[in-house]
């Protein structure tokens, strides 16, 4: 009687052994599949959000001048992290007080640069088009912080001059060209090109969206695209 109680005392324990090595198995095998799924996700995710190679510079578009004049880098308005572009973002600058165009801004920039996490790519008045920070570097514009596919972390922020002595259809004009230069350059649909609005709810650009023309100005944006 004593001989068949340590029998079944052995076949316990070998079934404890083999439930302990199928569950390490299994742990195992968990983590296989997870690590090779972290490692595809994060490839997929590298190759999506590469950033883009920048575009070769311009001195003007059509007849509008192109100025560029970077803020410095390693600053709070330009850190300097490169990242994909996938939008096109448009802003006005809310700005009606005199002389407040394109150069201005430019100054006023350059002045803030160390200073304030504000800043955007190009401004446009009726005149000429300011270029601030390169396309493919992050600015912060579009109110959403570094939320991802969001309007800081991947647009290029367009700001349109609104002060009285620039002619604000010539503004629109001169934008929609470097709206379609860019989104030329770099290979992006027409779906690509937004309103502050989108990625933040901050109604801007504050008279087009006013004026319902919105629409109106993809359309003009869209005419560039199709007249290259
Ligand atoms: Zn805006």
């Amino acid at each position: 009687m004593g001989y068949g109680i340590r029998i079944r005392r052995n076949r316990r324990r070998r079934f404890r052994i083999n439930k302990r090595r199928a569950v390490m198995f299994l742990v195992a095998v968990i983590g296989i599949i997870i690590g090779v799924a972290a490692a595809i996700g994060g490839t997929v995710y590298y190759i999506e959000n590469k950033p883009t190679k920048l575009r070769a510079e311009v001195n003007a578009i059509a007849d509008i001048p192109v100025i560029t004049d970077f803020v410095p880098e390693k600053t709070m308005e330009r850190p300097g992290e490169q990242r994909k572009i996938k939008y096109i973002v448009i802003h006005e600058t809310g700005n009606a007080g005199r002389n407040a165009d394109a150069a201005s801004h430019n100054n006023y920039l350059h002045t803030k640069a160390g200073s304030q996490k504000k800043s955007w790519h190009y401004t446009v008045d009726d005149r000429e088009i300011y270029y601030h920070i390169p396309d493919n570097e992050i600015a912060f514009h579009a109110g959403d912080g570094l939320a991802q596919d969001g309007g800081n972390q991947n647009g290029i922020g367009i700001e349109m001059c609104i002060n009285p002595e620039s002619d604000y259809e010539q503004t629109l004009r001169n934008t929609a060209k470097l709206a379609a230069m860019l989104l030329k350059a770099y290979d992006l649909p027409l779906e690509s090109l937004k309103k502050h609005e989108d990625f933040s709810g901050k109604h801007c650009p504050d008279i087009l969206l006013s004026e319902g023309r919105w629409d109106d100005f993809v359309a003009m944006v869209e005419a560039e695209l199709r007249a290259e």
